[in-house]
């Protein structure tokens, strides 16, 4: 089992990438699961075409009502079958979304969702690694592979180098280790150049670029993956061609992130 995380800064594309990436493994049978670890909840939206019940709603509601939480409650059925599962959230502005994620991940656990046959588990990660909740997928073993998607705007850059600093402490002592960098395009100058080096210098890869293209908005308001609505377009192809260079990746490193004046030099020196 092929166990992945997805990182980066807050809506850089990381829902859109692992969804499209699902969508594009479960055409190539694979068996896949992901998992969305966001309050938010829409990480798997364009995989099952609606917003589906949390982990940590059902868990709230079977504290107050006294039942058992059962698998069928939390696990649901999307594109190709690809299962789907969301972590949730506290309410908004009320208590620790980290922590949230802490308590799914044992939910889960105990529901023994990780001893089904998948080939790839995705976890979509809200946001940067500030806190031990989101960090948990890397921390406990859950994902040992990961991506960082960026862009070449500086902060998407800086983001991904701090997640790249979070990975680099917990690899050694975890095996978790950086399969590479997505360049998830903002049409930034030279952003092809550039993310490739930051990928270099942070001893990993520029796994692919994805360009940016409307028809992927488009079939979101839809609750559609690309590769599902729009399977014929340059889009849904790009996504696929990402995921068949991640079922080939063989590339795997500890990173070493670079000092914040290096990452200010790296971008002036792409920008015209
Ligand atoms: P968050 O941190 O809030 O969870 P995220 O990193 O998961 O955000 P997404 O929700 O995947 O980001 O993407 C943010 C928006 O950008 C979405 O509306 C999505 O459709 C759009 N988007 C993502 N990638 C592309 C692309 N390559 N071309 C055009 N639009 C894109
Ligand atoms: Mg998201």
């Amino acid at each position: 089992m092929r166990k992945i995380a997805i990182y980066g800064k807050g809506g850089i594309g990381k829902s859109t990438t692992s969804a499209n990436v699902c969508a594009a493994l479960a055409d190539n049978d694979y068996k896949v699961l992901q998992i969305g670890c966001d309050p938010k909840h829409d990480s798997t939206r364009t995989i099952v075409g609606d917003f589906i019940p949390t982990v940590l709603d059902i868990w709230t509601d079977s504290e107050r009502e006294g039942f058992d939480i059962t698998r069928s409650m939390v696990l649901f059925n999307g594109y190709k079958n690809i299962s789907a599962i969301e972590a949730g959230g506290p309410e908004p502005g009320v208590g620790c979304a980290g922590r949230g994620i802490i308590r799914t991940m044992d939910i889960l656990e105990n529901l023994n969702i990780f001893e089904e046959e998948y080939d790839f588990v995705l976890y979509d990660v809200l946001g940067d690694v500030v806190c031990g909740g989101f960090a948990k997928p890397i921390q406990s073993g859950y994902a040992t592979e990961i991506y960082i998607v960026t862009s070449g705007e500086f902060m998407a850059l800086y983001a991904a180098n701090n997640i790249a600093i979070a990975v680099e402490k917990v690899g050694k002592s975890r095996g978790v280790k950086l399969g590479g960098i997505i360049c998830n395009s903002r049409n930034v100058d030279q952003e092809f150049e550039l993310v490739s080096e930051f990928a270099s210098r942070i001893n990993s890869q520029m796994i692919h670029f994805v360009k940016r293209d409307q028809l992927i908005q488009k079939c979101e308001r839809l609750a559609k993956t690309v590769v599902e609505k729009e399977g014929n377009s340059e889009a849904a192809n790009g996504y696929r061609v990402l995921a068949q260079k991640i079922v080939g990746n063989n590339h795997f490193a500890i990173p070493a992130p670079l000092f914040f004046q290096e990452l200010v030099d790296l971008c002036e020196k792409y920008t015209t």
